[in-house]
């Protein structure tokens, strides 16, 4: 049975990540079970705004259910279930297609913490490209061989861009994955702005971003109060 406050939190995860942009009626949120590290929880494919705690399924680290009752899935399910498979420390998970990102999958420019706020980038973002393991495809992380190819990619780093797709984001509580994915799009927004006011940008130097890092914590609490309250009225 899972913990009701992770519950709680996966829901107003979906509820926020809509209301801050990252998501659309497609992406979705992952929490991995605390007590039962080879599974995780995440919703049927219903759309993040209108997720609620009875829309929540259990999936091993292979992405499947039982409980699935006949509920149509994620088709890209298998992104979590490949993360938590290949990172002990995430027990978050945001994939999202947020706008600002898309142009950093398809250009030869790195997304780089421009910020602050965004300092988790400096332990390096991946690229990944369906192109290279599977040549043409619709782009969806569809089966768990692309999946494990994405979390290779991944690496050591907390977020993994997808070219001509979106994002995926993991954080050490869901709490602090929500934080990263609504930040990683802050970056990317702010860095195309930088980049168009002149061709050198001065981004965090790897100390400052480590600093800032040891800095922050997993629960997040001051950004999450206030996106829950305006979310949900938490
Ligand atoms: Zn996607």
């Amino acid at each position: 049975m899972p913990d009701q406050s992770l519950i709680d939190d996966l829901i107003t995860a979906n509820h926020i990540l809509f209301r801050q942009g990252v998501v659309d009626a497609y992406g979705h949120v992952s929490a991995r079970s605390p007590d039962d590290p080879e599974h995780f929880f995440l919703t049927w494919a219903v759309a993040p705004a209108l997720a609620r705690a009875s829309d929540v399924l259990t999936f091993d680290l292979e992405g499947n259910t039982p409980d699935a009752a006949g509920r149509e899935l994620y088709s890209e399910r298998y992104i979590h279930a490949a993360v938590y498979k290949n990172r002990p420390d995430v027990m978050g998970v945001v994939h999202s297609h947020s706008p600002a990102i898309i142009p950093f999958t398809v250009c030869d420019v790195e997304l780089q913490p421009i910020w602050h706020m965004s300092a988790f980038l400096a332990d390096g973002v991946g690229l990944f490209d369906t192109q290279d393991v599977a040549g043409d495809t619709d782009l969806l992380i569809k089966n768990i061989e692309l999946g494990e190819a994405l979390a290779k990619t991944l690496g050591t780093g907390w977020v993994a861009l997808l070219r001509g797709h979106g994002n995926v984001v993991a954080g050490r509580s869901v709490r602090e994955a929500v934080y990263r994915a609504i930040y990683t799009e802050a970056n990317a927004q702010l860095q195309e702005k930088a980049l168009r006011m002149g061709t050198r940008v001065k981004y965090l130097t790897p100390g400052e971003a480590a600093l800032m890092n040891a800095y922050m914590k997993p629960d997040v609490r001051r950004p999450w109060e206030l996106w829950a309250h305006d979310a949900d009225g938490r």
